[in-house]
């Protein structure tokens, strides 16, 4: 569904993105983890068209995006930071973004706007709401229009624990209907039980993509936090073990 081919970015200086290759298909929940500043949004926003990359090239359902924008309508995009007319009520961005989708109303997905009881507060200007209610009302409109495809970048940021377990249901609710959803969050422990692929980034550098099988397999952890844990020690460990094997070998040459 999602093809990543040498994707490379970079903000003056600093390389944001170092040769991302990646495969992504439908029916998975990728899990896209790695310290603040390493590329996660980056990589979305690239996805999705809102930054231009250097060079590489990303294909959606087997077409690059720098074409026809139209491929945008089949995802579903839940942003870090949801940037919202100050002024608008909630109910009212609704029925913007109903109106400009143009979607049949049986078509539409009202589950997390009944869940989250946003309903209830429909008259609410944007600008009044708490950062918490601000993601329910950006992930309410990443999932209305059913899409194929759905990008959370940190989804659970902010959320109460008790919406924070709706949306995790959510999410695999639609993983079952075969779709493609990819996460970003630092917070692992809330993709323990969603997660089936992981990637992981550090430094725009791409440090492995796994499934979770092969993941808990070669660490012998269950849990995502500490197998993850065990991959980058375990990296630093055989560095180290390195350098000694060739300090060995430079105090050898000595006379
Ligand atoms: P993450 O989402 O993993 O925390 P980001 O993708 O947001 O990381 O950022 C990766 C790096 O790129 C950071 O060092 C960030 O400061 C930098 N960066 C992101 N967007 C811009 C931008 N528009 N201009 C300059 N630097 C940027
Ligand atoms: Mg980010």
């Amino acid at each position: 569904m999602i093809r990543i081919e040498h994707l490379k970015k970079r903000f003056r200086k600093l390389q944001a993105l170092d040769d991302i290759n990646a495969l992504f298909s439908s029916g998975q929940v990728v899990s896209l983890i790695g310290p603040n500043g390493s590329g996660k949004t980056t990589l979305i926003k690239s996805i999705l068209g809102m930054v231009k990359p250097d060079s590489g090239c990303i294909y959606v359902d087997g077409k690059p995006i720098n074409g026809d924008p139209a491929y945008r309508g089949n995802i579903g995009y839940m942003p870090q930071i949801g940037r919202y007319p100050d002024n608008m009520q909630i109910g009212q961005l609704f029925s913007m973004m109903k109106n400009i989708r143009k979607a049949p109303e049986a078509s539409l997905d009202n589950d997390l706007l009944v869940k989250f009881n946003l309903v209830s507060i429909f008259d609410k200007p944007m600008r009044t709401l708490s950062g918490g209610t601000r993601q329910k009302v950006s992930a309410a409109l990443a999932f209305l229009f059913n899409p194929d495809i759905l990008i959370l970048d940190e989804p659970t940021a902010g959320l109460d624990p008790l919406s924070s377990e709706l949306l995790k249901e959510k999410i695999m609710q639609e993983k079952k209907k075969n779709k493609l959803i990819l996460i970003s969050s630092h917070v692992l422990s809330d993709l323990d039980e969603l997660t089936s692929h992981v990637i992981y980034l550090q430094e725009g550098k791409m440090i492995f993509l796994k499934d979770i099988a092969t993941l808990r397999q070669e660490t012998g952890e269950d849990k995502l936090g500490k197998a993850i844990a065990r991959v980058m020690r375990g990296g630093k460990k055989e560095a180290l073990w390195i350098d000694e094997v060739l300090a060995v070998k430079e105090s050898e040459k000595l006379p």
